[in-house]
């Protein structure tokens, strides 16, 4: 399979130079060349598959035969080996839960998934190859341990001192072996400056890869969700509206990637916090990049969403036909605090604001009598403990994820300015 910039001014290249590169020379972020539908009988049988064998043919397409069959099996069998399970909370909304990982986010099955194909098209070479990440939180730790003993894989991650919450530091600082920590004096914008600085670096950006999710191989395997969501609640005989608490896009567009695989879906929502870039463009038209504003839902504190140019190449660039399949809607801190606590005197369900986030999408959207709504709940709660606990009249308990990395000692290099950076990439 080959992909292509969508700059355009790069060459055409395979999985393995996307997964391997990250970003295209031309800055562009790479897109498939084809994207063929699965066939309708996969589709109307999906729920005669297992969650393993629906993901092999969602993703085989996407690799080509630059990864062998089995090899691409064992990789998934690693990938998807907990559970996605939806919670009924009202008559029709569900929560997805995709926190049932390593991390507890749903990054999780994204970054396993590229940390196992890095090692594969890296073995054999001499030259370790580096994923070089900036987090705000979430990232850091899902890539720690999706990375973590990948042969031939250094990892460096870069976190704003300070700025991230105390199970979030622990979960990317006390892993060691081939993952190094960096606690960067400033906030995040400085650490994603940072990044960029190095991916422009000729020295050492022929070594160098990011695992956001512009890299392919974090970007594609969250397609998977959308179809098992859909085996599930297939039987329901109604029309499914996704809401997608979203940041930079990348889980979304995803789930438009499997409608365009076929998979029955009626509507999408993108549900931001006050970083409202996109459902600003869906008012308008322009698309005007902002600087990132705190919030609660900080994973989602992003103002220039990197994967919003693969969902406009979706759809064709077309204002309309985005408008018609696609609504993104924007709300405050304070209305999500509300919102957490009307679902949990509702219905005794505990929403982290993210996933409180995904609710108020779809109520605003407005489901109709046929249609079944579902938001995504991409974090646990136990990950932004101090604001679920300031909200809700609740104790969160520590899962055994968390428990196993908390009491460990954390061991970061404080760093300050990219020349510090560089020491550790220059090998
Ligand atoms: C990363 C993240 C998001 C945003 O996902 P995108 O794919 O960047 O839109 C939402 N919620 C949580 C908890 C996250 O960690």
């Amino acid at each position: 399979m080959n992909y292509y910039s969508l700059h355009h001014k790069s060459p055409k290249t395979t999985f393995k130079n996307a997964v391997v590169q990250g970003l295209a020379k031309d800055r562009g972020i790479y897109f498939p060349e084809t994207i063929t539908p699965l066939s309708k009988d996969f589709i109307e049988n999906i729920e005669k598959y297992s969650n393993q064998e629906i993901a092999f043919e969602v993703i085989k397409q996407f690799v080509g035969d630059e990864i062998p069959t089995q090899k691409l099996k064992e990789i998934i069998e690693e990938t998807v080996s907990f559970d996605f399970p939806l919670v009924n909370i009202d008559d029709n909304i569900a929560s997805l839960e995709l926190f049932h990982g390593p991390t507890m986010a749903f990054k999780d099955v994204g970054a396993k998934f590229m940390a196992q194909c890095l090692e594969y098209f890296n073995q054999g070479n001499k030259k370790e190859v580096t994923v070089l990440v900036a987090t705000s939180g979430d990232t850091g730790g899902a890539v720690a341990n999706g990375f973590l003993g990948a042969k031939g894989v250094n990892v460096v991650i870069l976190y704003p001192s300070g700025k991230v919450s105390d199970i979030q530091e622990k979960q990317l600082t006390t892993l060691g072996q081939n993952i190094t920590a960096l606690e960067v004096d400033g906030v995040f914008d400085d650490c994603q400056e940072m990044v960029k600085t190095a991916f422009l670096d000729e020295e050492i950006t022929k070594t160098l890869t990011s695992a956001n999710s512009i890299n392919v191989a974090r970007w594609l395997p969250q397609m998977f969700y959308f179809f098992f969501t859909y085996k599930e609640l297939k039987k329901l005989n109604k029309e499914l509206v996704f809401s997608v608490p979203s940041g930079n896009f990348g889980n979304i567009c995803a789930g438009i990637m499997a409608q365009k695989l076929g998979l029955p879906i009626k509507h999408f929502v993108a549900s931001t916090n006050v970083n409202d870039t996109v459902p600003n463009y869906l008012q308008s038209g322009a698309y005007t990049p902002k600087k990132s504003k705190a919030t609660i839902s900080n994973a989602m504190d992003v103002g220039n969403p990197s994967n919003f140019i693969r969902i406009l190449e979706l759809y064709n660039n077309d204002f309309e036909t985005i408008k018609k399949h696609f609504s993104s809607y924007s709300f405050t801190d304070d209305e999500t605090r509300e919102k957490m606590k009307a679902i949990y005197k509702d219905s005794g369900y505990v929403a982290d604001p993210h996933g409180a986030v995904g609710y108020l999408g779809l109520e605003k959207y407005g489901l109709k009598e046929n249609e079944f709504g579902v938001f995504l709940e991409t974090a646990h709660p136990v990950k932004f403990l101090d604001i679920v606990e300031s909200t809700l009249p609740v104790k969160v308990e520590i899962p055994v994820q968390i428990k196993k990395v908390i009491d460990k000692e954390k061991v970061a290099t404080k760093i300050s300015c990219y020349d510090d950076l560089r020491k550790f990439l220059v090998i």
